[in-house]
């Protein structure tokens, strides 16, 4: 804890604090470093909005300590979600913004139509989807803000091209901006990321896209261009999954978060990144790299063993969801071993599959299992083993 305190003062005497004014001007050139605070920041596409290259994503945060510090230190952007802690992430938020100038940061929050109202396999509507459904869940996110209105609004991943053009969610999106409930409209989506974004760009109502970006995906030159292209069309762009499942505590090949976090940043395309810090620690880490995006020799070096070094990264193709027996979400129960074993969240991990509504008996009646996972997974383990996170009371996990 001493640490922490400590962290937390150097953070606020580090000279960095109170840089979080925004600035609106768009003529400015696309990249920055104030002179005085070394905060490099980016402007968010056509919304104008002026954000350091690390903002924050709120997933793994249930400390409003750390909130304040993030702010403190220069973080202008915090994002959060509906669903994120059975909404009390954005409680959280509401609660450590109050008394800010309300033009000292930046908030989105995402929202969807629920999880039954989407099929796990093909990721299409159902009938639940509706316009009423979603407007719904905007209010209740902006009650628990506490506030008139977000910066941005995201649609919570569609990750088909049909969702993200599903017409219900958009005719929503299109009457929250009217009536001055968001200023922007942006898409978020965990995997399928050179479809969805096309559909973004093709919407021609999306002002910003939150993408998976990381040295980890093996399409990631086909990501790099959908970036260039939604960035060329004007859209933000906030990189997510930039660490890229790398086991968090191997002490034998230590994560390097700095040299995953340059290494996205290293696009200029890429406007701010949400890294996930969920610690004092964590953030000390990701804030250095919000003024210095140089990568040293060493992180290169990094780079180039940990991208052929097996990790936990789910790709998302969805080769293995056609597979399996059982249809079941298998991505998304990959993203919450990720979630257990690479960023140490159990209780991430179990919020997710819990949310999945799985049947009692995974993996024990199908004999042998066809599943052949495209980098090599052995699924059904994984499965069993994350989904042993159900039965363990809330209490015990951290
Ligand atoms: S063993 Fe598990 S992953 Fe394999 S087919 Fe059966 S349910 Fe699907
Ligand atoms: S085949 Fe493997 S990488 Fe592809 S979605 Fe399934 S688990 Fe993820």
């Amino acid at each position: 804890m001493a640490t922490r305190i400590m962290n937390r003062r150097n953070f606020m005497k580090s000279g960095l604090a109170g840089v979080g004014g925004l600035l609106l001007v768009t003529s400015r050139p696309k990249e920055t470093k104030a002179t005085q605070q070394k905060i490099i920041s980016r402007t968010l596409g056509n919304t104008g909005m002026r954000v350091p290259i690390v903002s924050m994503g709120m997933v793994s945060v249930g400390n409003q300590g750390l909130v304040r510090a993030a702010l403190d230190a220069g973080i202008v952007y915090i994002d959060t979600a509906h669903t994120y802690h059975r909404g009390q992430s954005e409680e959280l938020v509401g609660e450590v913004v109050k008394g800010r100038s309300r033009e000292s940061y930046v908030v989105s929050t995402k929202v969807g139509f629920g999880r039954a109202a989407a099929s796990m396999i093909t990721g299409l509507y159902t009938a639940e989807a509706t316009e009423e459904a979603f407007l719904k869940n905007v209010d209740v996110s902006l009650k628990r803000l506490g506030m008139d209105y977000v910066d941005i609004l995201y649609h919570h991943n569609p990750w088909r091209r049909e969702s993200a053009l599903y017409e219900p969610a958009l005719k929503a999106m299109e009457k929250v901006k009217k009536s001055g409930k968001a200023r922007f409209l942006g898409v978020s989506y965990h995997r399928n990321e050179v479809e969805v974004t096309q559909a973004a760009i093709d919407s021609k109502l999306y002002d910003v896209i939150m993408i998976p970006c990381n040295f980890k995906q093996k399409n990631y030159v086909e990501v790099r261009q959908a970036i260039a292209k939604a960035a060329n069309a004007g859209l933000g762009i906030v990189a997510m999954k930039v660490m890229g499942g790398i086991p968090a505590q191997d002490p034998l090949k230590p994560f390097n978060a700095s040299a995953a976090l340059k290494w996205v940043l290293q696009d200029s395309n890429v406007h701010t990144s949400v890294p996930g810090f969920g610690t004092f620690e964590e953030m000390k880490i990701d804030l250095a790299v919000m003024e210095d995006i140089t990568l040293t020799d060493s992180e290169k070096d990094y780079l180039k063993t940990a991208s052929i070094t097996p990790g936990l990264y789910c790709q998302g193709c969805g080769q293995c969801v056609k597979q399996c027996i059982a249809q079941l979400p298998i991505p998304d129960l990959m993203r919450a071993f990720m979630y257990t074993y690479g960023y140490q969240r159990p209780a991430m991990a179990k919020e997710l599959v819990v949310s999945l509504g799985l049947p009692s008996r995974l993996c024990e009646d199908c004999g042998t299992c066809p599943v052949k996972c495209s980098i090599g997974f052995d699924v059904p383990r994984k499965i069993q083993d994350v989904a042993r996170l159900r039965d363990v009371p809330a209490e015990f996990i951290v």
